[in-house]
């Protein structure tokens, strides 16, 4: 699993494009003190499958370690449910499509 330190995350958007799940995106409001939106990570749709750790230049982006025998991701029990996230164009015309 992947989680994000949000104080390191510029809202740059670049991890994005790296998640064939959708499970990264920025959130619909930006929080006080903050120049632009973070993105967070959608519990949901995340498979743990790794693709965009390495794609943030802030290193914000770390890997979660799962128990073998885990059946939840530590992600939801840290957080009861995900928050409100912009959905991105994806594909098509000015999408962000696939890195
Ligand atoms: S680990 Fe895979 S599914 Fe989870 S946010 Fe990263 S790219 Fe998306
Ligand atoms: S690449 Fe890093 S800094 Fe940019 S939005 Fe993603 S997590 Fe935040």
């Amino acid at each position: 699993m992947v989680a994000i330190d949000e104080p390191k995350c510029t809202g740059c958007d670049l991890c994005i494009h790296h998640c064939p799940f959708e499970a990264l995106l920025p959130l619909s409001e930006c929080p006080p003190g903050r120049k632009k939106r973070p993105v967070v990570v959608l519990n949901e749709n995340c498979v743990g499958c790794l693709s965009c750790i390495g794609s943030c230049p802030t290193d914000a982006l770390y890997e979660i370690v799962v128990p073998p025998n885990a059946e939840i991701t530590p992600l939801v029990i840290s957080r009861s449910s995900d928050p409100a996230v912009t959905s991105i164009l994806r594909w098509g015309k000015g999408g962000k499509g696939w890195a």
